[in-house]
């Protein structure tokens, strides 16, 4: 007999879900597994509002089996332990991110690499290993074997800090990778949402000259007054494109829609890096010829492991970066999604889960 969310699993929980392609979300009653013996469990009290959740509860990649409880930025504190947890104690606030699980045994595992493991699974709408679907953050409690949390920092706060679970890791792993991390480099940031404003914090912690390029040119002056953007370039002016050609490194693309990508591979230096990041169901058009001309690299990058998502959660405790939120309270979640749809954020909703979320 199939079960139904709430039977699955011993553990009474609730949140909120979307049930089909209109992605509207709406309360959920489900389950969550008792806590195993590596196993940490938590009380949500913020979860971040990735536009990957939106991608997610609409299907646009196609993916999803409803329902979908999404939310894979995640700040809480732990409730209880089990016998052979050694990584947090009760009373620690924690964080769970976008992985839930991988196969630990994999070269992608041995190099702290889950975030490539072919049999990783995420916070939400994957399964875990025995078959019963993954519910994410917008939700009252989580389960999660401990490899998977991350110790929280002493002096991050809950709600801006959450979104570095996501979005801060996405940009700080490439630009570690890519060697955009030495000062003096020139990066460009195409995209000033979730993912670009973290993006840029790291970079400018990093030393970096820091270049947004957006469609939106009402972004500028905030973008140059309180995230110390060096330069701003907005897209669909092509003086200022043409003004910038060849003076970039490289370039973090965070865009969340089909976009040209010509214009991007213009503003590199010879030997210049293009890293995607944004999840685009429709192939992007690659024109050859400028990646030929000047030794060109167009690469992509998907998160990062847990021991860089603890190094940068670290890090950027140490160099005061945290998301600027809009802190929202979880009936205001539709709304919400409706306005990341039009970029109308600045930079990340964060929804109050355990100050709002109420069980109906
Ligand atoms: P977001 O907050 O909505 O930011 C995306 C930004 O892209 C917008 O603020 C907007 O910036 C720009 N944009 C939106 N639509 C555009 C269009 N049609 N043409 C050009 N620019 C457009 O989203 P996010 O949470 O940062 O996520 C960005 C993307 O990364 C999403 O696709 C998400 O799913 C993906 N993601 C990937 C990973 C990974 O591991 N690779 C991890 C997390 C998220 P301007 O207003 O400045 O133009
Ligand atoms: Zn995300
Ligand atoms: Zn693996």
């Amino acid at each position: 007999m199939v079960k139904t969310p709430e039977e699955e699993h011993p553990v009474k929980a609730f949140g909120w879900a979307a049930r089909d392609t209109s992605g509207i979300l709406s309360p959920f009653h489900f389950s969550r597994r008792e806590t195993g013996e590596k196993d940490v469990k938590l009380k949500i009290l913020y979860c971040g509002v990735c536009h990957s959740d939106l991608h997610s509860v609409k299907n646009e990649t196609g993916r999803v089996t409803y329902p979908v409880l999404p939310g894979h930025e995640i700040a809480g504190v732990v409730t209880e332990i089990g016998s052979k947890v050694t990584k947090v104690k009760v009373g620690d606030k924690v964080g769970v991110g976008c992985m839930a699980g991988s196969c630990r045994s994999c070269e992608n595992c041995a190099n702290d690499l889950e975030n490539y493991c072919s049999k990783m699974i995420l916070t939400y709408r994957s399964k875990y290993f025995d078959g019963t679907p993954t519910y994410g953050g917008y939700s009252d409690i989580m389960v999660c074997d401990e490899h998977f949390v991350v110790c929280w920092p002493e002096n991050m706060p809950l709600d801006a800090g959450c979104p570095l679970l996501c979005a801060g890791v996405t940009t700080y792993s490439p630009l570690k990778y890519f060697g955009l991390d030495k000062p003096g480099t020139h990066v460009g940031i195409i995209g000033l949402g979730g993912l670009g404003h973290a993006a840029v914090k790291f970079a400018k912690a990093f030393g970096a000259k820091v270049t947004v390029i957006s469609t939106n040119p009402n972004k500028k002056d905030e973008a140059i007054k309180n995230l110390g953007v060096d330069s701003f370039l907005v897209s669909h002016d092509q003086d200022q494109m043409q003004a910038a050609a060849g003076t970039m490194d490289g370039i973090l693309d965070t865009v969340s829609a089909h976009h040209p990508v010509q214009p991007l591979l213009n503003l590199l230096k010879p030997s210049g890096k293009l890293i995607i990041l944004g999840v685009i169901p429709k192939p992007l058009e690659l024109p050859v010829f400028p990646l030929l001309s000047g030794r060109k690299i167009v690469a992509g990058s998907g998160i990062g492991g847990m021991k860089e998502t603890q190094e940068m959660i670290d890090f950027a405790a140490k160099h005061n970066i945290t998301a600027d939120v809009e802190v929202i309270p979880m009936n205001y979640i539709n709304k919400a999604m409706e306005r990341l749809e039009k970029a109308d954020v600045k930079y990340r909703f964060v929804i109050d889960i355990a100050g709002t979320l109420k069980a109906e």
